[in-house]
């Protein structure tokens, strides 16, 4: 059987969630739009999935956390489809994808027939097995993509309370999951091959603030290291992490947090790739001018700071969220809708510690504020510019003052008295 939709959207994730908010409110006809889901729920707040869906008291379920909550926006429950007329198709994977004639297979066996395509489908976890070392399917081993993920993970974690779990990975995951497990009572072993946590964003001394507050919260860390093997039981659990540092760490849990790859297989060899993702121009259009790919699989134009154009992917949710926007919006009014002018914002929250962070991680780094107290932050100065701010503790305002000062990049002259100014040079701007 075949379906006809003019919009069709693979992937139910959080840009899905906001390109059909967007849809609506641009006045999507009854029936024009549907979203393939291999999820079985409506679009969510990814991110919650690592916070509030790990708290030990009042933890976040659904329907809490659907789209477009984490913007302040409606909760976007499956009703809200049904009563603006879009089909959500759930727990139903998209098998194949031909461009040249608009087609989608879902697993149902069906065929959707389209007009236009928006790719959401995000990100997969990378698994040990990509790194020749087995065990990922064994009953206490984690990893944290989706609400099945965060469901094993739960369970898993509730039943070692008291005992111990060993992290693999120092990035957004491993540092998340980290502080959840500790909140939930189990003694936690880090685990990563860099010399800090957060190597691609945190410089050391901003590592340093960190890995001091999750030791103070009892964490060990074992840096400069993989796992290369799990011991396990005869129940097929794993029972110790075994290390290139010859070392062994007995364990009754396991999380894994070892990197991100774009879902980009329906359309390989169909479309351009680039920088592992859907290659798009500055409205989310890629080489075939029907399909469109935002969130975690679109690899977009970006002006550098050095003043070149490159390509780049982002996976972090406020992107995936205004991508999903963006892209609705030149989809539906092409001669109305700019090119994507984007200030990257990526966010974390652990224990009782929160940061910001806009812009680029390039150049001269000045640290500012109390590396001992709550409040303190960097600047990336680039060829005399400002073009990144890290802020931990801030206000709102505060917070404002540096995605402002970053996006207008104000000329630095001298690093030592932005150094003695800190905050203060943001919120004077
Ligand atoms: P996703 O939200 O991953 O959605 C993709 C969807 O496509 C999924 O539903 C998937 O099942 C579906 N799909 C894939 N292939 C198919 C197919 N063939 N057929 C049908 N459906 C398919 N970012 C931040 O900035 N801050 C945070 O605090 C933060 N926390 C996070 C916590 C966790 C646990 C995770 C995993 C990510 C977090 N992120 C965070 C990253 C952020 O969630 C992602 O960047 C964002 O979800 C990307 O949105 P997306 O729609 O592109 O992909
Ligand atoms: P990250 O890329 O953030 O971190 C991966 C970590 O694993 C790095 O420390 C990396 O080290 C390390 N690593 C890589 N290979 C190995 C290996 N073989 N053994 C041990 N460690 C290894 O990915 P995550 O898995 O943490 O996150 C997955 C996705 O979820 C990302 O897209 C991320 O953006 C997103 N996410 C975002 C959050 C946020 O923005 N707050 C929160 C949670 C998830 P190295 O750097 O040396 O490669």
């Amino acid at each position: 059987m075949a379906r006809a939709f003019l919009y069709a959207i693979v992937g139910g994730g959080v840009a899905a969630g906001y390109a059909a908010d967007e849809f609506v409110k641009r006045g999507v006809s009854r029936g024009d739009l549907c979203i393939i889901s291999e999820e079985p729920v409506a679009p969510y707040e990814r991110p919650a999935l690592s916070k509030g869906y790990l708290n030990p008291e009042a933890p976040a379920r659904l329907p809490s956390f659907h789209c477009c909550v984490g913007t302040n926006g409606e909760r976007l429950a499956p009703e809200w489809y049904k009563e603006h007329g879009i089909e959500l198709f759930l727990g139903t994977r998209v098998i194949s994808a031909d461009v040249t004639r608009k087609t989608l297979l879902i697993a149902t066996g069906e065929t959707i027939i389209y007009k236009y395509l928006i790719v959401a489908t995000g990100a997969r976890a990378l698994k040990l097995e990509e790194f020749g070392i087995n065990g990922s399917d064994a009953a206490n081993v984690c990893y944290l993509r989706d609400l099945a993920d965060a469901e094993k993970l739960v369970k898993v974690m509730q039943s070692c309370t008291g005992k111990t779990a060993v992290v693999i990975g120092g990035g957004y995951i491993g540092m998340e999951c980290a502080a959840s497990l500790v909140i939930n009572n189990l003694n936690v072993t880090m685990v990563f091959p860099d010399s800090h946590c957060m190597s691609r964003l945190f410089t050391p001394k901003i590592a340093r603030y960190y890995e001091e507050f999750y030791q103070s919260k009892g964490v060990k860390f074992i840096k400069g290291t993989a796992l290369t093997s799990f011991d396990f039981n005869s129940d097929g659990k794993v029972t110790a992490v075994n290390l290139k540092n010859g070392s062994k760490v007995p364990t009754d849990m396991v999380v894994i947090g070892i990197g991100a790859r774009p879902n980009t297989a329906l359309f390989e060899g169909q479309l351009t790739m680039e920088k592992g993702g859907i290659k798009v121009n500055s409205i989310f259009q890629s080489s075939n001018t029907s399909l469109f790919a935002i969130g975690d699989v679109a690899a977009f134009p970006v002006v550098t700071v050095a003043g070149e154009t490159t390509t780049t992917r982002l996976e972090h949710v406020d992107f995936a969220r205004k991508s999903a926007r963006h892209a609705v919006a030149a989809i539906m009014n092409p001669e109305k809708t700019n090119e994507f002018d984007y200030l990257p914002f990526f966010y974390s929250r652990v224990f009782t510690l929160s940061w910001q962070f806009y812009g680029v991680n390039e150049g001269e780094v000045v640290h500012f504020g109390d590396f001992s107290g709550k409040t303190l932050g960097a600047y990336w100065v680039y060829k005399g510019r400002l073009v990144g701010s890290f802020l931990e503790g801030g206000t709102k305002e505060q917070y404002e003052a540096i995605a402002h000062a970053t996006r207008v990049k104000p000329m630095v002259e001298d690093l030592g008295e932005l150094e003695k100014q800190g905050l203060g040079f943001a919120l004077s701007l």
